[in-house]
């Protein structure tokens, strides 16, 4: 494949990138959206959205609407007022000189796929797994990342939250909301949650600890109707009957690409200013990639609409405009 020059391009397509996507093709930037490749992690065209049922707090949809009916329409969007899309993953960029150079995993040689004027990244972010079988497979069926997107799905049942930090405890603070107990499941005796939310929770009624406690298996085919524990001192297993878990043992940032070439803070995350300015003129980023605190495709939308309006102005004020 020839080096194609863009104006811009957009790295990662799920509600930052088709949302940068949008404004930068009305504003006639004919961006090109590198949208990553079919998996099956939240690392794929569409993002963590691919990976959910029902969305219920997206604004605009009264009766809710599913992840990837939501990521289609923001792609065909994008697609009606011109934005075009590359099935595959950058593998490497050169930020030295502009326009920025950029390869993609379906090309062979050492020419670049592209040559941008200017670039969004909108790589994401994905949720730390507990790497079990069956764990993808039951997404939207009982196991979430999620708190806010799908506690309120868990109304008046049992669940489980696994983690010992901040999120897993904000996670399980929140899902008392909707459920009748909510077990904490912490591999350790000692919680590495800050002493405030270590409080709050121990003084819920409805959190019960499972200390020095990992779960081995999900019980259930369609749907989640449990899980296997295992005791980290004792090695000795028992079956907990819930119907959620949820899993808040991190987050990682897509941002190995451009390890070295972008300030990140120490989590990786892409630290941006002035709106989504990197630490390399030219270079914008949005959604999760830059936001570990929010995590909602609101935000992540939001931020994108940011990211195209910066490097429009950016554009102009570089006599590319
Ligand atoms: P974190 O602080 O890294 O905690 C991850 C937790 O998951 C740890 O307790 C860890 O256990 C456990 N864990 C990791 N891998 C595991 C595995 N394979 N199996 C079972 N357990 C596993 O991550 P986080 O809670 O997402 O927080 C990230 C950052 O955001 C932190 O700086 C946090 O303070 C901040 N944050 C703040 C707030 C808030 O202030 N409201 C809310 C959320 C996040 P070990 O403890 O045994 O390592």
């Amino acid at each position: 494949m020839d080096t194609k020059s863009v104006r811009v391009a957009i790295i990662g397509s799920g509600p930052a990138g088709l949302t940068a996507a949008i404004y930068t093709a009305r504003a006639n930037l004919e961006p090109m959206v590198i949208e990553g490749e079919i998996s099956s992690t939240s690392d794929q065209p569409g993002g963590q959205l691919m990976l959910t049922t029902e969305i219920e707090n997206y604004p605009g949809f009264i009766n809710g609407i599913d992840g990837p009916e939501l990521m289609t329409n923001f792609k065909a969007q994008a697609e009606r007022f011109g934005a075009q899309f590359h099935s595959a993953k950058v593998t490497k960029v050169d930020f030295s000189s502009r326009p920025f150079a950029l390869w993609t995993s379906d090309q062979g040689g050492d020419e670049p796929s592209y040559r941008a004027d200017a670039l969004i990244i909108s790589t994401g972010a994905r949720s730390i797994m507990l790497g079990l079988p069956k764990e993808i497979e039951l997404i939207g069926h009982g196991v979430s990342t999620c708190a806010t997107c799908d506690g309120f799905f868990f109304r008046g049942q049992e669940i489980g939250v696994v983690g010992g930090g901040d999120s897993a405890l904000e996670e399980a603070l929140f899902l008392t909301k909707f459920a009748t107990k909510v077990h904490l499941i912490h591999r350790r005796s000692e919680l590495r949650a800050s002493k405030i939310m270590q409080d709050r929770a121990r003084a819920n009624p409805r959190i019960v600890f499972e200390w020095n406690t990992r779960v081995v298996e999900l019980l259930g085919d369609a749907a989640l109707e449990g899980v296997l524990l295992e005791n980290t001192v004792t090695g000795e297993q028992s079956k907990l009957g819930v119907t959620g878990l949820f899993v808040a043992i991190g987050h990682e940032p897509n941002t190995s690409v451009f390890q070295g070439l972008l300030s990140m803070d120490q989590s990786n995350y892409i630290v941006t200013h002035d709106g989504t300015r990197t630490s390399v003129e030219g270079v914008f980023a949005c959604g999760d990639v830059q936001d570990h605190i929010y995590r909602q495709a609101i935000t992540a939308a939001g931020s994108g609409c940011m990211a195209a309006i910066d490097v429009e102005r950016w554009l102009e004020a570089t006599h590319h405009g």
